[in-house]
């Protein structure tokens, strides 16, 4: 469902992507691991048209992502940011209902309606009118999960979702991401929760140095790392 192909993407000279090519599945769940600085967030925001690539294809349940494709895929692919990103001045609910209602052009009422289901997915139900601020980085991230999932999307990239988080907060989280997966979300996950990854993805790919290192079924890959490389950073942030 998600393809790329021979990706490359250069920051003026610096080389960030340098032939990235892997699949996902739909259904799949894929965690993206490896290094500061390696590539897993410009390869999530390439997927879904916030950068632009510079050579390569990638695809988006065979629609080639171009400049031309970009709400099309946009609205085939939703982001979770490290950081929520949610609108400061507007509640949970509201901040779930805009895009359905400016992007999607929903009704008021049916995009209410269903917002009120996807905080109630998300555990947040109770705190539909409750301001970001007044909410903690967990539930914050929570609402960011329902935004991203009311438009609909056939997949989800979640960029460190975890990672901003009080420890205390980020089982609360997986674990809207853990049903997530199990009711058949298709998902690109950058992460450093290993036990995550072990328990909820379908495969891991290892960014390193702007190309995937090694990559594999979950188990497999963390049960039995292939490189030297691969098995110093697993050990690492273990
Ligand atoms: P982290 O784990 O720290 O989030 P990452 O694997 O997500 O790292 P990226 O954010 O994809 O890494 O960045 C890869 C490289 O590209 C870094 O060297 C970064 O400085 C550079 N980079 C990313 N975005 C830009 C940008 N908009 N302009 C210039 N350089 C950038
Ligand atoms: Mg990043």
């Amino acid at each position: 469902m998600i393809r790329l192909r021979h990706v490359r993407k250069s920051f003026g000279a610096c080389a960030v992507l340098r032939d990235v090519s892997f699949d996902i599945a739909a259904g799949e769940v894929a965690c993206l691991i490896g290094p500061s600085g390696s590539g897993k967030s410009t390869i999530l925001r390439c997927v879904n048209g916030l950068e632009s690539h510079d050579g390569g294809s990638i695809e988006v349940d065979n629609v080639l992502v171009t400049p031309r494709s970009l709400p099309q895929i946009r609205s085939a692919v939703s982001m979770v940011f490290q950081r929520f990103n949610l609108f400061p001045h507007r509640t949970a609910l509201e901040n779930v209902i805009e895009g359905p209602v400016h992007v999607l052009r929903r009704p008021i009422a049916e995009a209410r309606e269903h917002a009120m289901a996807l905080l109630e997915k998300v555990g947040m139900a109770d705190h539909a009118d409750a301001l970001p601020r007044q909410l903690s980085g967990g539930q914050q991230q929570r609402v960011g999960i329902a935004r991203a999932l009311a438009m609909e999307p056939r997949a989800i990239l979640l960029d460190e979702p975890t990672s901003a988080l009080d420890p205390e907060r980020v089982g609360e989280v997986l674990e809207v991401i853990r049903g997530l997966a199990e009711g058949g979300m298709t998902m690109i996950v950058v992460t450093h929760e290993i036990a995550f990854a072990r328990e909820a993805a379908d495969s891991i790919l290892f960014v390193d140095g702007g190309t995937i290192a090694e990559q594999g079924p979950a188990n497999e890959f963390l049960a039995n790392p292939k490189t030297e490389r691969t098995r110093l950073f697993l050990r690492r942030v273990r």
